[in-house]
């Protein structure tokens, strides 16, 4: 048997972190089995379905590397097959028209409502004769059809990552609708009706999916039963949990994978942490590996129970590690998107080159890709402004002084190397009779407007190249 797992998301919104994380389980899975990966696309809700939520899914999963084997499958293009088989299900007489009316299900809503009673259908028009049906048809009534539940089944399954799970065919609510109100044909299939159709046509061994479904397969391996197919394996993966341990939301700032892109994130860092989102590999005190690594190593067995609570320390700290030891080029390319949205100008002299060597200097200190906005701000900007620290020191005894005289060293000398730099600091130590602390710290002060950072000599050569070492030297030499 080979096995075929899906990805089924609804495009009603940006792919959400909990499918992104649905994906990489069932991408896991199937790469350790040798298996199949397939992206379905579950469009059945024409109202809030929309074409950019599809294209930022697929941009989505083809950013984290979640290459599927088959597919796109569109389930709009597919009503035929749903409607072929609730036609089935009616022949069977396991499925019937209901013409119930929305206000009538309302009224029994409140009835029950009023007796403390959990809202179900109560399976009214399970049984209608020829007759009644040609009076309800007479007023015009639209009709959904109803799946027949029975109140005695018991459902169970043996889940790979929750164990044995029983549900009671009384705790599903009624009767199921399984294909949306229509006049004179059947209609729109239902979510989990066309999940199972598909499932079955696709030949889907796992079904690898969210804890917020468990109450649907209940349901659907019902549905399994009635159109005599086998009952794929299920594995309900716990969900992801902010600090106070809900459902990740929008409230928590993001959900969407094209959102944390946009923090800055970068695939690899991401997809690595989405792995350890409620699964450990058997070796513990391995936290960073590829999908592929990941993959050879991963069984249900290893998936929590528990909700899986999202860490943004862990997140970041993943993200730093793959950028610091991310190759130049790659993490140059990756940096310019978002010093170009700062609206950062690659000019005078701030070329390919000059920028790598940039990368290669401020590399070791980000955390998020968005940080080298900040990082490299003195290097797009003119004039910098000093720090209350950079000023006490430039308005130290002989900080003026210093930087003068290395206004005056710095006329001889065109093209500055680090050693040109180390001999001018040396010259001006022994001209003017000052620690080198001194020379340094007003270099810093001069050039970056701060106390901290990164290499001095290097940002100072960087500078140079883009001709802003000199002008800030005498901007900071006149402050006093
Ligand atoms: N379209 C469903 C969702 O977005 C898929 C659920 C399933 O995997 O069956 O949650």
């Amino acid at each position: 048997m080979t096995v075929k797992v899906r990805i089924a998301p609804s495009p009603t919104g940006n792919l959400h972190i909990g499918t992104a994380r649905t994906a990489v389980f069932n991408w896991l899975f199937a790469h350790h089995q040798g298996g199949k990966f397939i992206l379905r696309i579950e469009d059945t809700d024409l109202e809030r379905s929309r074409p950019e939520y599809t294209e930022n899914i697929l941009q989505g999963l083809r950013w984290l590397g979640l290459h599927w084997d088959e597919g796109p499958l569109f389930q709009s293009k597919r009503l035929e097959l749903y409607q072929a088989a609730v036609q089935t299900l009616v022949d069977k007489k396991l499925a019937y028209r209901c013409y119930t009316t929305t206000e009538e299900l309302e009224a029994l809503r409140e009835a029950q409502s009023a007796k403390g009673e959990a809202p179900r259908y109560d399976n009214r028009h399970r049984d209608l004769t020829p007759d009644q049906e040609a009076v309800f048809q007479s007023e015009g009534r639209s009709f959904v059809i109803r799946f027949k539940i029975d109140d005695d089944r018991e459902i169970v399954w043996n889940d790979l990552v929750r164990d044995k799970m029983i549900w009671r065919g009384r705790d599903l609510g009624g009767d199921m609708v399984i294909a949306r109100a229509a006049v004179d044909s059947i209609g729109q299939p239902l979510y989990n009706f066309a999940v199972v159709v598909d499932d079955i046509d696709m030949q889907i061994t796992h079904v690898i999916r969210g804890e917020d479904h468990i109450a649907n397969t209940a349901k659907q391996i019902l549905l399994y039963e009635a159109l005599e197919s086998k009952v794929p394996e299920f594995a309900h993966t716990p969900l992801i949990l902010n600090q106070e341990g809900r459902k990740l939301s929008k409230r928590d700032g993001v959900t969407s994978i094209s959102d944390f892109q946009h923090m800055g994130f970068v695939s690899e860092a991401l997809v690595n942490y989405m792995t350890l989102l409620g699964w450990s590999p058997p070796d513990s005190t391995q936290e960073i590996f590829t999908l592929e690594e990941a993959s050879q190593k991963f069984s249900f067995e290893r998936v929590n129970k528990a909700g899986a609570k999202f860490d943004w320390a862990k997140l970041d700290w993943l993200n730093s590690q793959y950028l610091h030891g991310m190759d130049v080029q790659k993490l140059t390319d990756l940096i310019i998107p978002y010093c170009e949205e700062a609206g950062y100008q690659f000019t005078g002299g701030r070329d390919r080159a000059w920028l790598e060597q940039l990368v290669v200097l401020i590399q070791p200190s980000l955390t998020r890709l968005k940080d080298a906005v900040d990082q490299s701000q003195l290097f797009f900007t003119e004039a910098v402004g000093f720090s209350d620290e950079a000023n006490t020191q430039l308005q130290q005894q002989g900080s003026a002084e210093t930087l003068k005289a290395i206004l005056t060293v710095l006329e001889n000398h065109q093209q500055l190397s680090e050693t040109t730099t180390q001999d001018m600091i040396k010259q001006v130590i022994k001209e003017q009779n000052v620690k080198k602390g001194l020379v340094m710290r007003s270099l810093r002060a001069a050039l970056t407007g701060d106390m901290h950072g990164p290499d001095l000599i290097q940002t100072w050569l960087l500078l140079n190249k883009i001709s802003l070492d000199k002008p800030r030297l005498l901007q900071a030499s006149t402050v006093v």
